[in-house]
């Protein structure tokens, strides 16, 4: 008989989203008078059209599918030349990124927990709490804990608390790290780092011989032009960061699919022997072996992003989230709640009303305002306590639930 990897047998079976659907599916059986009246602000999900423009050149890239004289097979693995050259003139210009240091991809999910492949057993790995779980259940999948106590903490994982003290932001811990995740503007809390916060990691990073995995899917959310949209505009993060982005809550490509990863040539890592391996060789080969490239109309659809027409498109869409979050963050501010984020990204951080813990307020919620939203606790034992609403939504919906929230809360 095969044997299975265990690992898995270590995962929580509640994983968070799962278990918010079943609460919602039994909630709207046991009431179908109410169930017309969900609102969904649960899942970090986009909600308007993709961009005209990014329909247009899918069509156009189909299009080229259909004709044997224009048709395309299989690409290049790692993502045509004209989508990498139009990400670092877009995304990267000045930071001395090249193009072949970008990874095209179907999702920045897939690559946070592909990344694992790369590297070795034992690394001492820090993640904030809370957290985005992949982050989290990948090194589970991957061997790289022991079990999960009663708070849901896997042993062997090192993690960082978020809370209000610290702005949802941690500082470098004092002791040495080999790999740690980072994700800014962050999801869940809708949390930034500042400069000197970042720097103070780059920092770290350099002391400690620490990789950092800076996943920025949510770098079009920044407002503030003082707050950095990509690590590596932090002096000497070349040599310690890798950067995950996705076209997924900007261009609105959750359900289209691309992202990419951008390792410079100049991060390493160590080989047993202790020689320093470049990771963009280890990545290359691995993504060449294991994936065969984002589909040609995808890829077409993603540069047009980067098109006038595309940017104008994309940031209209990013301002009607941030005109949600806005209404959302002075909703629940005007009720006397704890409120992060919702400035410089589409989530809402809130402070449970006291003596609630977050699945108290998720079943509340649901149960008397029939609002989905999704319980801090979740993301991890730091996040009790809190709630994260979702700014990815109609407008009328967000001001529905902004009613509705003054309703139950005063
Ligand atoms: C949405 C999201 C992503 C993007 O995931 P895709 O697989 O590219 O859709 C990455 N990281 C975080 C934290 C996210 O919330």
């Amino acid at each position: 008989m095969a044997t299975i990897n265990s690992n898995f047998l270590k995962l929580k079976a509640g994983y968070l989203f799962p278990e918010i659907a079943r609460r919602v599916k039994a909630y709207s059986e046991a009431n179908p008078d109410k169930a017309g009246r969900i609102i969904r602000c649960g899942i970090g999900d986009v909600t308007e059209a993709l961009p005209p423009a990014v329909v247009k050149a899918m069509h156009e890239g189909v299009d080229e599918l259909a004709n044997r004289s224009t048709f395309h097979g299989y690409g290049p693995e790692q993502g045509y030349e004209f989508l990498r050259q139009a990400i670092v003139d877009n995304q990267f210009a000045n930071l001395g990124i090249e193009a072949d240091e970008v990874f095209i991809s179907d999702g920045s999910k897939c690559d946070t927990g592909n990344i694992l492949d790369i590297f070795g057993k034992g690394n001492r790995t820090g993640i904030t709490d809370p957290v985005y779980p992949v982050y989290v259940d990948t090194n589970v999948m991957a061997g790289n804990t022991g079990d999960a106590n009663d708070n849901g903490a896997y042993e062997g994982l090192v993690y960082l608390e978020c809370n209000a003290a610290n702005g949802f932001v941690a500082a470098p811990p004092c002791d040495k790290l080999d790999l740690v995740y980072l994700c800014f503007p962050n999801n869940p809390t809708g949390a930034v780092a500042t400069r000197e916060q970042l720097e103070a990691w780059v920092k770290y990073a350099q002391e400690n011989d620490t990789i950092i995995l800076f996943d920025a899917a949510y770098e079009a959310f920044i407002q503030d032009s003082s707050i950095p949209r990509s690590i590596f505009e932090i002096e000497g993060a070349r040599d310690v960061a890798i950067e995950f982005r996705s076209f997924s809550k900007n261009g609105g490509f959750t359900g289209v699919r691309c992202a990419y990863v951008v390792i410079p040539k100049t991060v390493t890592g160590k080989s047993e022997s202790g020689e320093r391996i470049p990771l963009h060789r280890l990545w290359s080969r691995r993504h060449s072996t294991k994936f065969n490239g984002a589909s040609y109309p995808v890829q077409k659809a993603a540069a047009a992003v980067f098109s006038t027409e595309g940017k104008e498109q994309v940031a209209a869409l990013i301002e009607h989230y941030m005109g949600n979050a806005k209404l959302l963050r002075e909703t629940a501010q005007a009720l006397g709640l704890q409120v992060f984020g919702g400035v410089n990204a589409p989530y809402v951080w809130v402070g449970c009303p006291a003596g609630l813990t977050s699945w108290d307020m998720f079943d509340k919620m649901l149960e008397e305002a029939q609002v989905v939203i999704t319980p801090g606790s979740g993301f991890g034992a730091a996040g009790e306590g809190w709630f994260r609403i979702s700014a990815f939504n109609s407008r009328a919906n967000v001001e529905e639930v902004c009613s509705r929230l003054k309703a139950l809360v005063s």
